[in-house]
């Protein structure tokens, strides 16, 4: 029997990359689930085809999570879907890399705003749910970055680190109320987000990462769908790697 039976998970961010992933993989353990995108309709289409065809529900819904309101409405739309919520899993997030030296209030906005943001406006739209049911998982999207900084990535850093700030509060502010809240803090992951790093980063990158490879999308689904079952009903403000031993 799956385990994510009956559950309904939002994954932002779901059309592509590691949250089309995610979306899959909650899916194939029984979730229902709202793919979230902010641009790409056929992609995230897509991922509802191949939920669908695997005997799960979806829809998708448009909303950029970076913009007030916009998560509410996306609560709200899986509340229509589906009647509830009991996962969130705030994954969208951007990229606007540039030394600090060269950095814009726009490229620093638009991180911040999209990831640490969007990642506010969606678990304030959602708390109101899962409070009443006194039982719910909130996944955030980190990285490792959020931890030990990169060079050109000082908006993409502090976003990241200030999702775990967020999180661990979370943690302990909505912990009493069964719900419970993590961070997952991919390395390298194969997504269009680090094939824009090009080659010569990408082989750099490797040489650091203990495995020798880059992850793929599914190695990040796996941990969240562990986190989001009743067998992670213990672990609460967590940061946890998937990083191929990047961070050693
Ligand atoms: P990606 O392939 O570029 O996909 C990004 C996804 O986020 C797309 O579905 C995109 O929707 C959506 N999105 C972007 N801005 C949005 C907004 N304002 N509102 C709603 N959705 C939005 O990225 P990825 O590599 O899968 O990354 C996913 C998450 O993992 C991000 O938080 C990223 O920071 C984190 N992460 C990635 C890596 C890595 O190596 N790839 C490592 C550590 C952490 P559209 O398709 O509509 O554009």
């Amino acid at each position: 029997m799956p385990t994510l039976s009956g559950k309904v998970a939002i994954v932002t961010g779901s059309s592509r990359g590691i949250g089309r992933a995610i979306a899959l993989e909650l899916a194939a353990q029984g979730a229902n689930i709202v793919v979230n995108y902010q641009a790409k309709a056929s992609a995230a289409e897509e991922v509802v085809a191949r939920i669908r065809e695997r005997g799960a529900q979806a829809v998708a819904i448009q909303a950029d999570v970076s913009r007030s309101g916009e998560a509410e409405r996306l609560v709200q739309g899986a509340l229509e879907a589906f009647g509830t919520v009991d996962i969130l899993v705030a994954n969208a997030g951007i990229a606007r890399d540039n030394l600090f030296l060269r950095m814009s209030e726009e490229e620093w906005d638009a991180v911040l705003n999209t990831n640490l943001k969007g990642a506010f406006f969606c678990a304030k739209a959602v708390q109101r749910v899962l409070l009443k049911k006194r039982a719910g998982r909130i996944i955030l999207m980190g990285s490792v970055v959020g931890l030990a900084g990169n060079v050109g990535q000082a908006n993409y850093a502090a976003a990241k680190a200030g999702l775990i700030g967020f999180g661990r509060t979370l943690a302990k502010e909505l912990g009493s109320r069964g719900i419970t809240v993590n961070i997952v803090a991919p390395g390298f992951i194969q997504t269009d987000m680090t094939a824009a790093l090009g080659e010569e980063i990408i082989a750099k990158a490797k040489e650091r990462i203990a495995l020798g490879r880059l992850g793929q999308p599914e190695d990040v689904a796996a941990l969240v769908a562990f986190l989001a079952s009743d067998a992670a009903g213990y672990i609460t403000g967590q940061v946890i790697g998937v990083d191929g031993g990047l961070s050693l």
